[in-house]
């Protein structure tokens, strides 16, 4: 596993993986941040930014299968990594002008054929500086400690926000 995958997995994201291992496919969803939600708060806030598409790909070569035959994760798939900016999500997963139809690109293929080579042009990429910059707040975001308790540290702070209470909404709270 490499230093950025024992990131995601401190981070709570590849766990997710393990406890669903008997279900048949395997799901990665990236978060946006979305209006009235505990991570638009959150984000409003500058106390959480929804991950770059470069980790979500760093992410899923790490995990995915090389090839679709006898793979160990042919089963995985991924979603909600190209939503649309509007009046719901307030900030996405994403990259610069330049890396990001790459990436959406390479994203959506993996999404059709889930293994390694499906982002083989995305890897090479060295076209701007996002990618060293994602690996780089993921280790930092590493050193701020466990994520579930700053998580759970960011909703006792969004429960005691009354200004934002009348704002929210009953979408899930992520
Ligand atoms: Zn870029």
């Amino acid at each position: 596993m490499s230093r950025i995958s024992r990131v995601f997995t401190e981070l709570g994201l590849v766990e997710l993986n393990r406890e669903f291992a008997l279900h048949p496919t395997q799901m990665v969803f990236p978060l946006s941040a979305k209006a009235g939600t505990l991570l638009g708060w959150a984000q409003q806030q500058g106390l959480w930014e929804p991950l770059s598409l470069w980790s979500l790909v760093r992410l899923l070569a790490d995990c995915a299968s090389p090839s679709l035959e006898g793979g160990r994760s042919t089963n995985l798939s991924i979603s909600w990594f190209d939503a649309e900016i509007g009046e719901v999500v307030r900030a996405r997963p994403d990259g610069c002008d330049l890396c990001r139809p790459l990436l959406l690109g390479a994203l959506t293929t993996f999404r059709a054929r889930p293994v390694v080579s499906s982002l083989t042009e995305a890897l090479k990429w060295r076209g701007c500086d996002c990618g060293s910059l994602a690996d780089e707040a993921a280790l930092r975001a590493r050193g701020e400690g466990d994520f579930r308790k700053r998580l759970v540290g960011i909703a006792r702070r969004w429960e005691a926000d009354q200004a934002s209470a009348a704002g929210r909404t009953t979408l899930p709270i992520l």
